[in-house]
């Protein structure tokens, strides 16, 4: 098996950023209720302005680590810079290259000498060949345990925070060997769009998603509008295992905790 298993479609959830303890410990036991596999949580946040919360950087990343471990977990997180990269390797199963860092080429190169897998996001301005260029990094490195990851680009649309280019999923998957995923969160900005976006990711060919879920969605501190409450993801998840054996796609059960 790769670095995902292209007979499923992978889901990888949690909040955009960890809050607290109680926060991480709820949102993972309500994912690993749910059969999903990756917990999600920024702690090293890219925040467009230095004034909004920063994510809990150090501490952020051993409650990740220590909420995982006690669901059976994996664990995804971002790398911003060089100089916390060898702390963050360290602590999660996954390392995440943000949008905003998908040409940072000494980062890069940096992830590319790790033995991690890597989640590279397609930056909102880039082509597909940019984004594919930028995927050559790390595999120069080293490293070609790579999942790359469509979140949305800007366009004139001002009604979605992005738009979801849906078309990045097949042609991505024709050009290269690298598994897809989408995040509907960020193309869309918008909870009531995630899991429409969602189920087309799957129905186009996606491996799997990234989905941002909140056990307070109202009381986020990072990203609120886009964020799904356990009970929203629980259905959202209902409907991937309806729809997935129809587009040959294995689904993990959710387990009884989760209703
Ligand atoms: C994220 O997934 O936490 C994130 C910041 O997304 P992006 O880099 O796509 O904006
Ligand atoms: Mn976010």
């Amino acid at each position: 098996m790769g670095v995902l298993d292209r007979n499923e479609f992978t889901v990888i959830a949690g909040p955009c950023a960890v809050e607290s303890e109680e926060q991480i410990f709820q949102a993972a036991a309500a994912i690993a209720a749910q059969g999903v596999g990756i917990l999600r949580g920024g702690c090293f946040k890219p925040r467009t302005s230095p004034y909004a919360f920063q994510g809990m950087g150090v501490v952020g990343l051993r409650l990740l680590r220590e909420a995982a471990k006690a669901h059976g977990l994996r664990s995804i997180t971002e790398v911003m810079d060089v100089e916390t990269l060898d702390l963050i390797a360290s602590q999660v199963d996954i390392l995440q290259i943000g949008s905003r860092n998908m040409q940072n080429f000494s980062l890069l190169r940096a992830v590319g000498r790790t033995q991690k897998p890597v989640l590279l996001k397609r930056s909102f301005s880039a082509t597909y060949r940019d984004l594919l260029d930028a995927a050559e990094y790390i595999v120069a490195g080293g490293n070609e345990q790579i999942i790359l990851c469509e979140r949305g680009i800007r366009t004139f649309e001002p009604f979605t925070r992005n738009t979801l280019d849906i078309s990045a999923v097949p042609v991505l998957k024709e050009l290269c060997r690298f598994p897809v995923i989408v995040d509907p969160s960020h193309a869309s900005g918008l909870t009531r769009l995630v899991t429409p976006l969602t189920l087309a990711a799957l129905a186009v060919g996606a491996d799997g998603a990234m989905i941002e879920v909140h056990p307070c969605p109202e009381g986020a501190l990072c990203d609120k509008e886009q964020a799904l409450s356990f009970g929203q993801f629980g259905e959202l998840m209902d409907s991937l295992r309806l729809m997935a054996p129809t587009v040959g796609r294995a689904m993990p059960l959710g387990s009884l905790l989760a209703r």
